[in-house]
């Protein structure tokens, strides 16, 4: 009996699964003609959402069906192929699928008692990404929820391994009356490691701050001297400009006197993929710590972040769940290698990801986007717009020189025409719009229509008129 309804409730899951497939499916096969911000309208209907909640049970069916007709017009077309916003990557064909197939699993990912699967793919994983980055095959790999908490272990082990040089168990004994440490970064630091840094307790206010060239990355002339007190935070991929800090010349000064190098490359450490543009990252690999994301220019689904350091034991005595081991394995458990005790296969989109594209996909998906940025770019200089940044990467800051106000007309413009999206930003006291490549669905279709769009603005907002 027991079994009979256990397989009747499940019978209502697999109903609702192949719903959710069919709507996903249909959602897909639009992704490409579709605006890519809502209109009005698409935003009106979520007001069918606002309701109370309710007394009685739905069909979960219905529920399905509710959030495809209300829910998914509300959405913006970020894994279609003319999103620039930010940096935001699509999924891969096999992630999108992995993820089906994961949502009836749902496995509690930690350890590798409740998933056996889970605990193997993050291993092989972790082995592909040290592989393809070329980091020393002994370090750990935890997989989060993104660059912010990848920074947060990886800065986590690093506060544990530079006080406990200085005899203080910073997990035990806290930070009131610790010694104090040094943090040195760039004048362009990623704001979510400065949210990251209040969120361990060290501050904000002992950021010595290290001036930037004209593209945004650390001017390793204006290093301060170095210690085992010192906490270097260096960047690979600069959110507007893509420059990479030159991290081998920063370690160099680092490595003789035990200061800590942690490199966040959110998106630019894929730059080491790609034989075209791993001199960028030169040296890279001689850091204590580096976090990268999957959600952005791997590809993979939300969310996705990847913490990679040299001093396993430094990332455990700071994460463990319980009296931490002498001796740190392959095999420890997850849960005791990063912050959340409880969370989803990310290893898996992963795996799925590295698997469908292999060492030159990766390649190739990361040389794509650099050279449509290119192309844009050089569209843009066309067209008379002034681009800010030296195109390194993915990343492209322009402006209307004549009168810089106007770029949140333009931005403004296209993104109410639904062609495509792209933000405004502020660049070396400049107002500029930036444009961020980082889509494996982006093609050169995509950007032909981007730059159509951006000169139909120009006509149409009087600008470039002689
Ligand atoms: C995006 C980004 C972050 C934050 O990453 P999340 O995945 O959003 O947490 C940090 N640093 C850099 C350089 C980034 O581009």
């Amino acid at each position: 009996m027991k079994t009979l309804s256990a397989h009747s409730k499940l019978l209502l899951s697999e109903k609702a699964h192949q719903q959710g497939s069919e709507h996903a499916s249909d959602y897909l096969s639009n992704l490409a003609l579709r605006r890519v911000s809502p209109s009005k309208a698409d935003i009106t209907l979520m007001d069918a959402f606002s309701e109370p909640l309710p007394d009685g049970p739905s069909n979960p069916l219905d529920v399905v069906d509710m959030l495809h007709r209300f829910g998914s017009p509300a959405t913006v077309a970020t894994a279609g192929g003319r999103f620039f916003g930010l940096v935001v990557g699509g999924s891969l064909p096999a992630c999108v699928g992995a993820r089906a197939l994961m949502s009836a699993w749902d496995q509690l990912a930690t350890t590798e008692i409740t998933s056996p699967i889970s605990a193997h793919l993050e291993r092989v994983s972790s082995d592909w990404l040290l592989n393809l980055f070329n980091l020393p095959r002994s370090s750990s790999v935890g997989f989060v929820t993104g660059t912010t908490m990848g920074n947060f272990v990886s800065l986590a082990a690093a506060r544990h391994r530079l006080l406990s040089k200085l005899n203080w168990n910073v997990e035990k004994q806290g930070l009131f009356g610790a010694p104090s440490l040094r943090v040195v970064a760039s004048r362009e630091v990623h704001f979510t490691v400065e949210k990251v840094l209040a969120m361990l307790g060290i501050g904000t206010d002992l950021i010595e701050y290290v001036p930037v060239d004209s593209n945004g990355a650390m001017k390793v002339s204006e290093l301060p001297e170095l210690d085992e007190r010192t906490i270097v935070l260096t960047q690979a991929g600069n959110v507007n400009s893509g420059a990479i800090d030159p991290i081998g010349k920063i370690v160099e000064k680092a490595r003789s006197n035990g200061a800590w190098v942690h490199v966040d490359g959110a998106f630019g450490l894929w730059a080491a993929a790609s034989s075209r543009k791993k001199h960028l990252i030169a040296g890279f690999e001689e850091a204590d710590s580096w976090v990268t994301d999957g959600h952005k220019w791997l590809n993979t689904p939300y969310d996705s972040g990847i913490a990679i350091c040299r001093h396993p034991e430094d990332v455990h005595k700071s994460m463990a769940t319980v009296a931490p081991y002498f001796e740190v394995s392959k095999n420890i458990d997850a849960k005791d290698m990063m912050p959340e005790l409880s969370r989803a296969a990310r290893g898996v989109d992963i795996w799925a990801a590295l698997k469908s594209l292999g060492r030159h996909g990766v390649q190739e998906l990361v040389n794509d986007c650099c050279d449509h940025a290119r192309l844009l770019a050089d569209e843009l200089e066309a067209m008379g717009f002034e681009v800010l940044n030296d195109v390194v990467l993915n990343q492209v800051v322009a402006t209307y020189s004549p009168d810089e106000a106007r770029v949140s007309d333009i931005v403004e413009w296209v993104v109410n025409s639904g062609i495509a999206w792209f933000g405004v930003t502020r660049w070396q006291g400049r107002q500029a719009f930036r444009i961020s490549v980082s889509s494996w669905v982006t093609c050169r279709e995509d950007v032909e229509e981007t730059v159509n769009a951006i000169k139909s603005a120009s006509d149409e907002l009087g600008l470039f008129r002689s």
